[in-house]
């Protein structure tokens, strides 16, 4: 099975040392390419280097509402309002479950932001994360192998119950896929490949890295 995370900032100070066995991780679980999104000017040359260091990255240089200041936010809301309004339509999904046109749908984690409100033994979390409980966290470190909990017995256990501070790791793009799967009432393996080859297509313009294969 292919995934292609559409959006996720692993050039953010809070995982960027974490990236290479992030973006490992991530790809024993299925993902092929990752969109990485800059922010500001600030970190485009973060986003840069990891595109050039990794060949399954696409660098993605954008701005964020959070980063433009007050004035050059307003006219942003404003001259951008139809295109916020197409992404509230998607981010409603869940809550509406409104009918995406299916050449629409893309997965995506926005790591190390938006941890899935999963089951944690589903999860998976980024090594060192200090917002996680002790006993999470001393589970984390001390597994040599994965940053999944295998066998857990925590009285935490569910996403729900942790700090709205906890890392989202990369690989939690299959919780996505599982959720997303049931709401369109499709399978996992469908959605996984309608959602992979809509995000080659969105990403396929001229000069994209993905079309220099
Ligand atoms: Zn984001």
């Amino acid at each position: 099975m292919k995934l292609f995370d559409a959006h996720c900032h692993l050039q953010d100070p809070r995982i960027l040392s974490k990236a290479p066995n992030l973006i490992k991780t991530a790809q024993d679980s299925g993902v092929v390419h990752f969109v990485v999104n800059g922010v500001s000017e600030q970190d485009w040359h973060l986003v840069k280097d990891l595109a050039q260091n990794y060949p399954s990255i696409i660098p993605s240089f954008g701005l964020h509402p959070w980063s433009l200041s007050p004035f050059i936010l307003i006219q942003f809301i404003i001259y951008s309002f139809n295109f916020v309004k197409k992404l509230t339509y998607l981010k409603v999904l869940g809550l509406m479950k409104l009918q995406v046109p299916s050449d629409r749908i893309l997965l995506e984690t926005d790591a190390p932001d938006a941890l899935p409100m999963s089951n944690i033994d589903s999860l998976f979390f980024v090594e060192g994360d200090t917002s996680l409980p002790k006993e999470l966290h001393d589970q984390i470190t001390s597994s040599s192998t994965s940053t999944s909990l295998s066998n857990s017995s925590q009285v935490v256990i569910d996403a729900s119950m942790l700090s709205k501070e906890t890392l989202n790791h990369p690989a939690n793009i299959r919780s996505v896929l599982d959720y997303v799967a049931s709401m369109l009432e499709i399978t996992k393996e469908e959605l996984a490949e309608l959602s992979y080859q809509n995000t080659v297509r969105l990403f396929s313009y001229e000069g994209s890295k993905l079309l220099q294969k």
